[in-house]
């Protein structure tokens, strides 16, 4: 099975999805690496967080790389993002020449209060974390739900939302269990 996993950054999904593909053996590539690879390749950028406020048609010849990386895989869970906020809007993380390639089975969002985002957004001192308010945070949450759904449609994967508000991984490790395990 093909998986794609989304959230903003600091709902916790990299946790989430790591608790996850381990109980089920699944091999987890995350796409922003290989993006930084390509960016790294590139002279772009020399931090992964500088990419989201390159030119968007770069960061589309590099998404379009790692697109074509995770093509040529089996089974495997993608750690990405919906959409990604840059300087110009939001960016499609997965426009259509990138499902195309993908070809995902099952489309994950995980959620949580925006609030907690904001919190845990201000506690992580290893990531240059965009510092939104808790507003802009849920405005990027409802725009990832509706992205979603273009994504279903073109590409036929089902879409599963997933909640991890704070205390509650075990929780969220058992919503992905019981849809996906
Ligand atoms: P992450 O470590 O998951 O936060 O990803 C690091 C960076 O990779 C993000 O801030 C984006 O700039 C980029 N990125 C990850 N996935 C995508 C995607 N599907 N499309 C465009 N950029 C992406
Ligand atoms: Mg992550």
């Amino acid at each position: 099975m093909r998986i794609v996993i989304t959230g903003v950054p600091g709902v916790g999904k990299s946790t989430v999805m790591e608790g996850f593909a381990r109980a089920q053996g699944l091999e987890i590539v995350n796409f922003g690496t290989l993006m930084f690879e390509a960016a790294k390749a590139q002279h772009v950028v020399t931090d992964r967080d500088q990419m989201r406020s390159l030119d968007p048609a770069m960061q589309r010849t590099i998404q379009k790389q790692a697109g074509q990386a995770i093509g040529a895989k089996a089974s495997c869970i993608v750690d990405t993002h919906a959409t990604v906020r840059t300087p110009r809007g939001y960016l499609a993380g997965l426009p259509a020449w990138v499902l195309d390639a993908i070809k995902p089975d099952v489309l994950v969002l995980v959620e949580a209060p925006a609030e907690q985002i904001h919190h845990r957004r201000t506690a992580d001192p290893t990531r240059a974390r965009d510092q939104q308010s808790a507003a802009e945070i849920d405005q990027h949450q409802q725009f990832n739900r509706a992205i979603a759904a273009a994504y279903a449609m073109h590409s036929g994967a089902t879409v599963l939302t997933i909640t991890n508000p704070d205390g509650g991984l075990e929780q969220a490790l058992q919503q992905l269990r019981n849809a996906l395990g």
